[in-house]
């Protein structure tokens, strides 16, 4: 049972301690009292070091879409650690997976490899700030686009602090976030064509780059509306700033991304997670035109991009093997038991007598404790109540054979099969008829 602080975790967690900060070196993961170590995977099945087995609706927040271990990935990575981990040259592996996306995907004319999502949105802000010769950004209020300090304005921001709702405040998360990053981040309300374009009008001629995640994770995983995204594009194109689509996830949703899905055009897109078959990756793509910003031919590059581990060939190979075996089909039986599984959730929660919901699209998903009408980040916000409700229903998984994550967010793989979205609703039933006996919902709830 988790937590057990007899476990091996729990003792590896306390020699972790000593290490580093909080024993932890990347905050998502850390699920109090202490973090729980793995020790191997296989398909859908994932065993930490306590010998525990659960099934895996998690999948490295989305990265494993073939599943731990895939026998067709392994083997390339087998292979090409045993000819070259990494080199002084470039390999033809970046091409051949450079060449694979760009035919996918019709905005793609020119790509760069990362090793993150993260390097991948800061590259494109660099990238925008070089084209336009403008200092400022545009992002929705709650939407993630990775680990760097002018990214994590207003990722969290709560009732005392978020401001009007048609003009959010500029919220930094980390302490030390400078004045200057601040001023140069325009917060603009998710969802609300009317409201953005006022505030986006306003930093008009500042404006490098409006950045866009389709359907923001931190947002509830809800989409973006037509008219949100078509208010988006014009802007931008009419004030000669960037649309950069961050599609480190949502690229999940279709085989030519979630751009295709939502019928978007954008200047740059961000790439990560998958597409690197489970090895570090990221990727910037768009036009030939504002791409053409790291050329470095003639006088050089007008945007600096270096990086010792850019295009490994690892992460290339990896990334390649995982990516030829995402066809059309595999995205379409994707989305079929996506679908699937929210309506056996929803299920649940009707059997359950429990008004909560489940978001998503394709193979994510995201369950809400309320029953309020999502559609943006404020409708989306959890009180302290709720996130512990959340929480607690996520122990219960983990301890009844399950990982997904602390937020109740939770992505399919091609390897998982309908019985593990059977186990998945009935220990939610189980977990939620627990949270019933024990009072954890309340009355008024029910
Ligand atoms: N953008 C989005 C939408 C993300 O969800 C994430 C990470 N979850 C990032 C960027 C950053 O990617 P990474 O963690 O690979 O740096």
């Amino acid at each position: 049972m988790f937590p057990d602080f007899t476990s091996k975790s729990a003792q590896l967690y306390e020699r972790a301690c000593k290490v580093m900060p909080g024993g932890n070196t990347r905050t998502s993961l850390f699920w109090p009292p202490y973090q729980i170590y793995a020790d191997r995977g296989s398909g859908s099945r994932v065993v930490d070091v306590d010998g525990v087995e659960r099934t895996d609706f998690h999948y490295n927040f989305t990265v494993l879409i073939h599943g731990h271990s895939h026998p067709a990935v392994v083997e390339r990575i087998q292979d090409q650690a045993g000819k070259i981990t990494c080199v002084s040259y470039a390999t033809e592996a970046e091409i051949e997976l450079a060449e694979l996306l760009c035919s996918r995907v019709p905005s793609f004319e020119k790509i760069r490899f990362t090793n993150s999502g993260t390097e991948a949105t800061m590259n494109a802000l660099k990238a925008a700030r070089g084209y336009t010769g403008r200092s400022k950004f545009a992002k929705c209020e709650g939407a993630y686009h990775g680990t760097f300090d002018a990214f994590e304005v207003s990722i969290a921001p709560g009732p005392d602090n978020w401001g009007d709702r048609k003009r959010p405040a500029s919220i930094p998360a980390s302490k030390g976030t400078t004045k200057g990053i601040v001023d140069d981040v325009v917060i603009i309300p998710f969802n609300d064509p009317e409201g953005a374009e006022r505030i986006l009008q306003e930093h008009a001629k500042d404006l490098a780059a409006v950045f866009m995640d389709v359907m923001p994770v931190r947002v509830g995983l809800i989409p973006a509306s037509t008219e949100f995204l078509k208010m988006l594009r014009d802007f931008t194109t009419k004030n000669g700033a960037l649309l950069i689509l961050d599609e480190v996830i949502s690229f999940r949703l279709d085989h030519r991304g979630g751009q295709t899905v939502f019928g978007i055009d954008p200047d740059l897109t961000t790439l990560g997670k998958f597409i690197g078959g489970g090895l570090p990756v990221g990727a910037i793509a768009g036009k030939d035109e504002f791409m053409a910003v790291f050329d470095p031919r003639g006088e050089g590059p007008a945007v600096w991009h270096g990086g010792t581990f850019n295009a490994n060939p690892m992460s290339m190979i990896a990334g390649l093997a995982s990516m030829k075996l995402l066809t059309h089909e595999s995205f379409v039986r994707l989305g079929t038991l996506g679908e699937h599984a929210r309506e056996r959730i929803r299920e649940v929660f009707r059997i359950a007598g429990i008004p909560w919901q489940v978001s998503g699209i394709g193979s994510l998903f995201r369950i809400h404790p309320s029953e309020r009408e999502l559609k943006d980040y404020r409708s989306y916000y959890q009180s302290g109540e709720e996130k512990g409700q959340i929480e607690w229903l996520m122990v219960y998984l983990l301890n009844h054979g399950i990982l997904m994550n602390r937020m109740g967010i939770g992505a399919l793989s091609t390897v998982t099969r309908e019985e593990e979205i059977e186990q998945l609703a009935e220990m939610l039933l189980a977990g939620l008829r627990a949270m019933k006996k024990d009072g954890i919902i309340k009355e008024a709830q029910r």
